[in-house]
């Protein structure tokens, strides 16, 4: 076993099932993924560690224990279709496209977005397609989506992404003040978009989701 591939059985055990999460696919997705090659090379010895790191662009790459949980909200199967709002890095979305059979995702900077794209391709990741715009939109033409994952904190939930969700599909998504949240799980009951079942995850801390239904810059 390498360095890293010892750090993250490590963090899998002490961070995160520890805390509760059990979901064995989210488990082992996060025991593979080289989170190390998501940040920048003199980041590389905190890649491991219980917190967010920076990406550059004031932006950072979710705590390890939060990516988890918010993975293990979806009860991905295999077989789904998902949007993730937010690439950052691509961290998540390369758990992501491990678990689901299509992912989607948006990130609002570019520089962000190809430097994603770069890492998940050299991981063999071809199947995740990236897109540079306001992910607060959806991604209509692509809708409905099985699960939504947003990781940025939005003032309310946009309701685009309420619409673009499959019946019975999975919304998970922080909400709330620009500098904390909570964490929601919003779950589509019919073809109504009212018709919701909305559950606490618990609280959180996000960067901004900026865009037309999120927070102005
Ligand atoms: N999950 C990411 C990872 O694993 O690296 C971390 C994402 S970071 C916490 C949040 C990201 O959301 C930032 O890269 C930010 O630029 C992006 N973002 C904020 N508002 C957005 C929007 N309206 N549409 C798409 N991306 C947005």
């Amino acid at each position: 076993m390498d360095r890293f591939k010892r750090q993250r059985v490590k963090m899998v055990d002490s961070q995160i099932r520890s805390r509760g999460v059990a979901d064995i696919r989210v488990l082992k997705a996060m025991e593979k993924i080289p989170r190390h090659l998501f940040i920048d090379e003199g980041l590389i010895d905190q890649a491991y560690n219980d917190n967010p790191l920076p990406i550059g662009e004031r932006q950072t790459i979710s705590q390890p224990y939060m990516v988890a949980v918010m993975t293990e909200a979806l009860e991905l199967q295999g077989s789904e279709k998902v949007l993730e709002l937010g690439t950052g890095s691509g961290y998540q979305t390369a758990i992501l496209a491990e678990l689901a059979e299509r992912v989607f995702s948006i990130e609002r900077i570019s520089l962000l977005a190809s430097k994603a794209r770069k890492v998940l391709e050299s991981l063999g990741y071809f199947s995740v397609v990236i897109r540079v715009g306001d992910g607060t939109y959806g991604w209509s033409e692509e809708a409905p989506f099985d699960g939504i994952i947003v990781s940025a904190g939005s003032p309310d939930i946009p309701r685009p992404l309420v619409e673009q969700l499959a019946v019975g599909g999975r919304l998970v998504i922080p909400v709330g003040g620009r500098y904390s949240q909570t964490l929601y799980r919003v779950t589509r009951l019919s073809e109504n978009v009212e018709d919701v079942k909305k559950e606490d995850l618990g609280g959180c801390r996000f960067v901004n989701l900026i865009g037309e239904h999120g927070w102005r810059e």
